[in-house]
């Protein structure tokens, strides 16, 4: 597998030359639209300079602590939450990504007062700042959020036609996956991917019950499946992508390093992955970052992280069709 791009993508994973990695189509199938920005451009924008993460955090709500108070805070005393989201738009024109998909909470609709203008706003952003992305906006749900509550909401987003995919996002384990079952019933009948955050703080077999419970086409992170041969057997024979977030991971203690980073062992058992970035402006690691830092850890080799991007800007999985 290859395309036109892999040599020169191959040649410089291999010369860590920047510029060209930025310039190449890639993927990425898992960020935050609020959190989705580059860090030096939010400051340039706001003529501030924001810290720096610490290397580590105390896990999903230490993270979410230091976001609150070092830059979400800050945007909102200065009007600027919605300059955030539009600078995740930047980032996928800048990094050339030809397949975009930013998950968006209901609070963002709601915020434009209605679907249609919520609809009108973001395909703006998306002509003026990556018209070469094919869009692929996904509506996430907290993991936490009241089911019944959001049944409606869920009927009429998805009915829009304008989300690609349904997430449930914000933490594992707060309730049994048989309890989102209603919104991944609305997401099939509106013929959306169905995606969960999963595997990431927990196990391979929460994984598979997932899967399962919810009849999941993706997983978010996932990459505890990788204890299990059985689990990742079932992906494997499934086709069911992974989209793995490796600094993210890192961060917030997930995973340990990049070199023993679970994405080789996935790989080698078969199970489709993408590299993808979850929240830029936190983890502060670009796309072509991400890849970069796996290839010079030696986690995979060039060639096998060219057919990772290709799986995720590919047509292979028909979820452009
Ligand atoms: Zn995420």
């Amino acid at each position: 597998m290859a395309d036109r791009f892999s040599e020169q993508f191959i040649q410089a994973l291999e010369t860590h030359d920047r510029k060209t990695l930025v310039a190449i189509p890639k993927s990425d199938l898992h960020n935050h639209i609020g959190r989705g920005c580059r860090k030096q451009w939010l400051s340039q924008k706001l003529n501030h300079e924001f810290a720096d993460p610490p290397a580590k955090f105390d896990g999903l709500m230490g993270m979410q602590n230091w976001y609150v108070n070092e830059i979400r805070d800050y945007c909102r005393e200065h009007d600027a939450t919605d300059l955030r989201r539009e600078g995740c738009f930047v980032e996928a024109g800048r990094n050339h990504l030809v397949r975009f998909a930013p998950g968006f909470a209901v609070e963002d609709i709601e915020e434009c007062g209605s679907m249609k203008a919520f609809m009108d706003f973001w395909n703006a952003m998306h002509q003026k700042y990556c018209p070469d992305a094919v869009f692929e906006p996904e509506l996430a749900f907290p993991s936490y959020g009241d089911v019944q509550a959001e049944i409606p909401l869920a009927e009429e987003y998805f009915a829009s036609g304008f989300f690609h995919s349904i997430d449930v996002c914000c933490g594992e384990g707060y309730k049994p996956f048989e309890a989102y079952i209603p919104l991944y019933k609305i997401a099939e009948k509106n013929h959306v991917l169905k995606r969960m955050h999963v595997g990431e703080s927990g196990t391979a077999e929460d994984v598979e019950a997932a899967v399962e419970t919810l009849g999941l086409d993706e997983v978010h992170h996932g990459i505890h499946a990788a204890t299990s041969p059985r689990v990742m057997k079932l992906l494997a024979d499934r086709k069911i992508t992974l989209n793995v977030c490796p600094t993210s991971n890192i961060m917030l203690g997930y995973a340990n390093t990049y070199e023993d980073y679970p994405i080789k062992t996935l790989v080698e058992n078969g199970v489709p992955v993408t590299i993808n970035t979850d929240d830029l402006l936190v983890f502060n690691s670009t796309i072509d970052e991400e890849y970069l830092r796996l290839y010079e850890a030696g986690t995979l080799t060039a060639k096998q992280l060219d057919e990772i991007r290709l799986w995720g800007i590919g047509e292979k999985n028909g979820t452009n069709n």
